[in-house]
């Protein structure tokens, strides 16, 4: 009885040796399966900085297939759209367009880029006017990165002559014909940037459907897809009047874009007054009221207007229309005061 006892003893012994053979193997196994899951859940990033639309454009991109050809091309199609929708260049299409006598045959892009350009300056009841373009020449805010450019304050008759040659009512746009009506002329550079921003989003996207990443226009960000494929990507909101990297606030984002206007981007100053590139389209000035408006939409096109329309809007309208939009926003008035629409706080947390 106590052989057998011994022997069974035995057994169990040489068992649970085997068995923390086993256990170690496996830990062994795990560690190393996870060390390599760690390494292939944080996939390395390719970015580029290049200049495009008056402003500096970062390209992030990481996907399992080319992210620097993806990159590259998202680079590209900027280019290609700065080109086109220039106010300066005399070849692009909108020169041609201003330049040309009515009626003008145009593109499906134009076609597409003017219709929408219309809808929101309906839509925001004008605020957002695309057809502001000699209103802009006039203070010259179309030339101010030149090196020869000269601060000019216009006189309130040169604005009122200007006025009746603005508007986005004497906009016809019919098919692949549009007709400017009492000289006006187009200038975009507010949705443009948001155009290339959807544009470069949807090419990344065509090239690898999963990758991911963002693109920053100049403060103005599009994401191509949640950081290390599901994380949530965190923003700051530059504080306007804050130096460098100051910020006022904090949203996380794995799609959609955000876009900020801000009197800090394109001013000159005289006698301490700042002259900056948002004007209101009913003044000719350039809007006093507001400082800085952040909009998170899930296009960064209809964003950009909305930023630009809220800009010229003031806080207390824009935190009602904005959201009827379909967009959240954060608005900061003269007097350095925040307003933020309701739905803004879905974006500080992390679902
Ligand atoms: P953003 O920085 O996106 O607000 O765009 C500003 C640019 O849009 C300016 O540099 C002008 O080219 C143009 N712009 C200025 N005021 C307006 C306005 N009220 N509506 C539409 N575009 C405008
Ligand atoms: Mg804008």
């Amino acid at each position: 009885m106590r052989k057998m006892s011994n022997g069974s003893q035995n057994q169990t012994m040489k068992l649970s040796k085997n068995s923390w053979i086993l256990i170690l193997i496996f830990i062994v196994l795990l560690l190393f399966f996870s060390v390599l899951f760690f390494f292939r859940s944080k996939p390395e990033y390719v970015s580029k900085v290049e200049i495009a639309l008056g402003t500096t454009i970062k390209v992030v991109v990481s996907s399992e297939k080319d992210p620097g050809l993806i990159v590259d091309a998202i680079l590209r199609e900027f280019h290609r759209i700065d080109n086109k929708f220039s106010v300066t260049d005399p070849k692009s299409v909108i020169s041609r367009i201003n330049n040309s006598d009515n009626p003008f045959e145009i593109d499906e892009e134009t076609a597409f880029v003017i219709e929408r350009s219309l809808a929101l300056a309906r839509a925001t009841e004008g605020a957002f006017d695309p057809a502001l373009g000699n209103l802009i020449t006039l203070w010259g805010f179309d030339k101010i990165n030149d090196s020869a450019f000269e601060p000019y304050i216009p006189s309130d008759d040169e604005i009122e002559e200007v006025l009746k040659k603005c508007g986005y009512e004497n906009v016809i746009l019919e098919n692949d014909v549009v007709i400017l009506q009492n000289s006006v002329k187009l200038d975009l550079g507010g949705i443009v940037k948001g155009y290339a921003i959807d544009r470069g989003i949807s090419i990344a996207k065509e090239m690898d459907p999963d990758a991911n990443g963002y693109i920053d226009a100049g403060r103005d960000i599009g994401i191509i897809g949640p950081k290390f494929g599901g994380e949530y990507w965190s923003i700051a909101v530059k504080d306007p009047r804050g130096e460098g990297s100051e910020y006022i606030d904090l949203v996380y984002l794995k799609k959609g874009t955000i876009v900020t206007s801000g009197d800090y981007e394109r001013f000159f100053l005289v006698d301490g007054v700042r002259y900056h590139h948002i004007l209101n389209p009913k003044t000719g000035y350039p809007v006093r009221e507001t400082i800085s408006t952040t909009i998170i939409a899930p296009d960064a096109m209809d964003a950009d207007a909305f930023s630009t329309a809220a800009f010229v809007l003031g806080s207390e309208f824009s935190a009602v229309l904005i959201p009827v939009l379909g967009g959240q926003g954060l608005f900061v008035n003269a007097q350095n005061e925040q307003t933020r629409t309701e739905g803004w706080a879905f974006f500080k947390e992390k679902h």
